[in-house]
């Protein structure tokens, strides 16, 4: 393995904020600082269910604790979920929101209802150090990583702001900017926090996490006893083509990949999803086809097929309708399970690897 990797080192992280924040805190450290104020541990229990479960937004609203609390509480700690900045609402119901971080930094998100459903797309860091050439958030490098109070920020935001209603079922993917193996702890901070049954409470199963394929991240994954769902970017079916696009190949390859993923300890019925990204001439030949469905035959699997959305100086077109129908049918007619993800928000810029923020020239201005 080569030394000089820049995704080896770990991402940046933010600067400590000068007040704490309750917002995105685990129950431990709200109740460690609860402690500080001489209130005993169930009043964390109160605050957490306060912020996800009722959703209030200011410590006036927390009518669960003693005044004397709320108004300490409100002198003490703030309670501020990222700002949103911008949403763009796509012709296609999906709206793409732009998150103010505590330093100014930018990252983007995709709220997208579906019948009896929703899916938020969620940024997992400022930027991507993986550099994959045809991702317009891979060509503004990394900024530094999201705190798992900045991940679930954006959830809380997305939900307050669409004023999501009780009872929908919510689906997340990380999917937006950033690789979540790359910034893992924060990501599993934020899965515990998401999950907790006194708070949002989402069924880990309804979590994705999607990577590009950094084999020591997911290796990681497979080893915690409660983890999201695992979607693996494959975009490229030779080595010799997959390396071109995605450098982490040139670490970890198909080979290295693939036997990762037969050993990945998947639950009864779960399978792993293979986003496959069609490129016009690059990754979209009939030859590409048939070894993308030997690789997905070697574990249970999906394939979820993203025709490509341009971008400014991406240089990759989409295929046409044609060769896209004639590649799922080709993996059809294999007996594998495959959809076109015809990317929702494309109009605002919201779809996948549309998502880039101007975090690097604001950083160097
Ligand atoms: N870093 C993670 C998750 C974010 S990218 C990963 O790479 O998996 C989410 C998905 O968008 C990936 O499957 C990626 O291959 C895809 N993607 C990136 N740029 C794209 C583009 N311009 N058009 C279509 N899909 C793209
Ligand atoms: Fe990063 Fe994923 Fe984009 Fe690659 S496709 S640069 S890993 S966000």
């Amino acid at each position: 393995m080569t030394p000089d990797i820049p995704w080896e080192s770990p991402a940046p992280e933010a600067a400590d904020a000068p007040q704490l924040n309750a917002a995105g805190l685990s129950k431990a450290q709200l109740a460690e600082h609860l402690k500080t104020l001489g209130e005993p541990s169930f009043r964390a229990t109160q605050v957490f269910e306060g912020l996800y479960k009722h959703r209030w937004t200011h410590w006036e609203a927390f009518t669960n604790l003693p005044k004397t609390l709320r108004e300490r509480l409100h002198v003490d700690v703030a309670l501020a979920w990222p700002d949103i900045t911008e949403s763009l609402a796509s012709e296609d119901g999906s709206t793409k929101h732009a998150f103010r971080l505590a330093d100014g930094q930018l990252v983007e998100g995709v709220h997208m209802p579906y019948a009896g459903r929703t899916t938020l797309c969620l940024s997992s860091q400022v930027g991507c150090a993986m550099g994959c050439t045809f991702c317009a958030t891979g060509q503004m490098g990394i900024v530094r990583n999201l705190t798992a109070a900045e991940i679930v920020g954006q959830v809380m935001a997305m939900l307050l702001a669409h004023q999501h209603p009780e009872g929908v079922p919510i689906n997340l993917v990380f999917m937006g900017m950033g690789e979540p193996m790359h910034n893992l702890a924060h990501v599993m901070a934020a899965f515990a926090l998401l999950t907790d049954a006194g708070g949002l409470a989402i069924p880990p199963r309804r979590i994705t996490v999607s990577t590009c394929g950094l084999v020591s991240g997911i290796e990681k994954l497979a080893a915690f006893p409660k983890r999201p769902r695992l979607a693996l970017s494959l975009n490229g079916t030779t080595n010799e083509y997959r390396s071109r696009i995605m450098p982490v190949n040139r670490v970890w390859n198909l080979e290295a990949l693939a036997k990762t993923l037969m050993a990945f300890p998947l639950e009864h019925n779960e399978r792993i999803t293979l986003e496959y990204v069609l490129l016009k001439g690059v990754t979209d030949s009939l030859e590409d086809a048939r070894r993308l469905s030997t690789f997905a035959r070697k574990f249970p699997s999906k394939v979820n097929l993203i025709p490509f959305n341009a971008h400014e100086g991406a240089g990759f077109e989409e295929p046409g309708e044609a060769r896209i129908q004639e590649f799922c049918k080709f993996l059809i007619d294999r007996d594998i399970t495959v959809s076109v993800r015809r990317s929702r928000g494309q109009d605002v810029a919201g779809a996948c690897g549309q998502l880039v923020r101007e975090g690097r020239k604001q950083q160097e201005a």
